[in-house]
């Protein structure tokens, strides 16, 4: 059985204390290893790493970083395969998937090596007699990034790269369901050059975040996560005089116009509801069905729910995986159960799904509801599986209504032929992520990834230059070079001219 420990000042280090948590094989159901759970002496043993490295790296030139970020790169591409096979082991997602999402990731470090072009500040000669003025954006110091299970690769790496490029150390406390794929970054970033301390790992569970939000030494920190504790990380944070950004869970929404092509709308909803078993913050858990769209959409998408090909990560013909764990299983299937209860029509239940060889493993089939109604528990709650509910609505106005006034507001989607119906939708949606057909708007790693309402609390949104302007601050410098003559004191407000 494999034991992982941390990795902080470069080095694998294991647990002076026995708190573990199970990894668990999705697949096999089988216990696979235990991953240390971090005390909080052995967070601050991670942060005074990170502090200790932060001058150092802070004064070395952006280009000198990006250097190094560039032969992180390289790596990454070496070891995409390996990465996506540890994904797939902890997680379940298929390979294909997984190779995905390590691919996301390293378009973020691509990004981030153009860092001496995105620190560049602004300069405004003379704004005064012989006065100029310019802006820079500094590093914070230590930055400190806590991540979900499902993108236990591509989630970091929306956030350190970025962090790092920019001047910071940082200290990753990953989900302890899946943390090979993390430990392996941090071991390739240190490969590509990265002085020990610049990024540490520190596996762990509630006690490692809260020992993380009150750090007096950590000056940001970054979350993704459901939103219970999105919102507990932001205000414990803030309180403590961090800086936050927390994202949290999603509910989100695909309106299908009747004029859509209603074969691309249902392609577009397998994928988008299926893929990765349902568990991504961008999964499309809803699809609101307009006027004649409803029958039509239910006729098409019931026998591809119904022939889901689902199997274990290494199957390179299976389409989805199990859920995570048991606990996630038991608590989508109990959702199944609710669904039923509260009068929606199931028109594919997955329940039963077993597959030989592997009865033992947290397999789900796909589960289609049809007619749910706003009021049901199924619908305003996040289920984080492969559970698609639709919804009736008899006009584009009530179906707008619906996702607006949603709690959650990651992503959503519009499927129409419609120009005017779509920009419209994009105008007036309260939805930090927009698809015009295109069912999971996850924007590329130049431009930013973040919600609105319940989905993201805190101001700024992760990667491109939001990610920027998250791990640095502004400084303005004034400077005037006197050529001798005295002014004298002045005792009104400074206005230059
Ligand atoms: P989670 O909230 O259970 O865990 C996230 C992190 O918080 C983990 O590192 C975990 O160790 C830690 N944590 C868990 N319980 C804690 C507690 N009581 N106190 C302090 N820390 C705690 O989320 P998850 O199950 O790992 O991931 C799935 C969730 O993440 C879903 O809700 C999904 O929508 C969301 N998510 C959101 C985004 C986004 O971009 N908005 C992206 C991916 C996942």
């Amino acid at each position: 059985m494999t034991e992982i420990g941390h990795f902080v000042g470069g080095k694998p280090v294991g647990n002076g204390h026995g708190r573990f948590s199970e990894i668990f094989n999705p697949a096999t159901g089988e216990i696979a290893g235990r991953v240390a759970l971090a005390t909080a002496a052995e967070v601050d043993a991670a942060v005074q790493n990170a502090k200790a490295a932060f001058p150092g790296w802070a004064r070395k030139t952006p280009v000198a970083r990006a250097r190094i970020l560039f032969k992180f790169k390289e790596l990454l591409e070496r070891h995409r395969d390996q990465l996506a096979r540890l994904i797939g082991a902890e997680h379940g997602k298929v390979l294909g998937d997984a190779t995905g999402e390590v691919t996301r990731g390293i378009e973020v470090v691509e990004f981030a090596c153009g860092v001496p072009h995105l620190l560049k500040g602004e300069f405004s000669e003379n704004v005064g007699t012989n006065v100029d003025c310019y802006s820079v954006r500094q590093p914070l110091g230590v930055c400190a990034g806590i991540t979900p299970f499902n993108f236990p690769a591509m989630v970091p790496m929306w956030m350190f790269p970025v962090a790092i490029a920019c001047g910071n150390t940082f200290v990753l406390k990953p989900s302890e369901r899946d943390p090979s794929a993390p430990l392996l970054l941090a071991k390739l970033l240190l490969e590509a050059g990265a002085p020990p301390g610049v990024l540490n790992v520190v596996n762990g569970d509630k006690e490692a975040v809260d020992a993380i939000l009150s750090h007096p030494d950590i000056a940001a920190v970054s979350f993704v996560g459901s939103t219970p504790i999105a919102e507990y990380v932001y205000r414990t944070g803030t309180a403590t005089g961090k800086r936050v950004q927390a994202l949290g869970g999603a509910k989100n929404h695909m309106v299908v116009l009747p004029d859509a092509d209603m074969d691309q709308a249902t392609d577009a909803l397998m994928g988008a509801a299926y893929g990765s078993a349902g568990e991504r913050c961008m999964a499309i858990s809803v699809a609101v069905a307009v006027g004649a769209a409803g029958d039509r959409l239910i006729e098409k998408l019931a026998p591809r729910v119904r022939g889901l090909r689902v199997g274990p990560y290494t199957d390179p013909d299976a389409e989805m995986g199990p859920l995570v764990t048991q606990q996630a299983y038991d608590r989508v299937k109990a959702y199944v159960d609710l669904g039923i209860r509260e009068g929606a029509k199931l028109v594919v239940d997955g329940r039963g799904l077993k597959l030989q060889g592997y009865e033992k493993g947290f397999f789900l089939g796909g589960c289609l509801f049809d007619h749910v109604k706003p009021e049901m528990r199924i619908y305003k709650e996040e289920i984080f599986g492969p559970v698609l509910s639709v919804v009736r609505t008899p006009d584009y106005e009530e179906a707008l209504g619906l996702v607006n006034a949603h709690e959650f507001g990651n992503g959503t989607a519009i499927f129409t032929r419609d120009g005017d119906a779509a920009r419209d939708f994009a105008a007036r949606v309260q939805i930090g992520m927009v698809g015009v057909n295109v069912p999971i708007p996850v924007p590329v790693a130049y431009h930013s990834f973040g919600g609105w309402k319940h989905s993201l609390f805190g101001d700024h949104h992760m990667h491109g230059s939001e990610g920027v302007r998250f791990y640095t601050r502004l400084k303005e410098v004034t400077s005037r070079w006197p050529k001798g003559i005295r002014a004298g004191a002045e005792f009104v407000m400074p206005t230059l001219r």
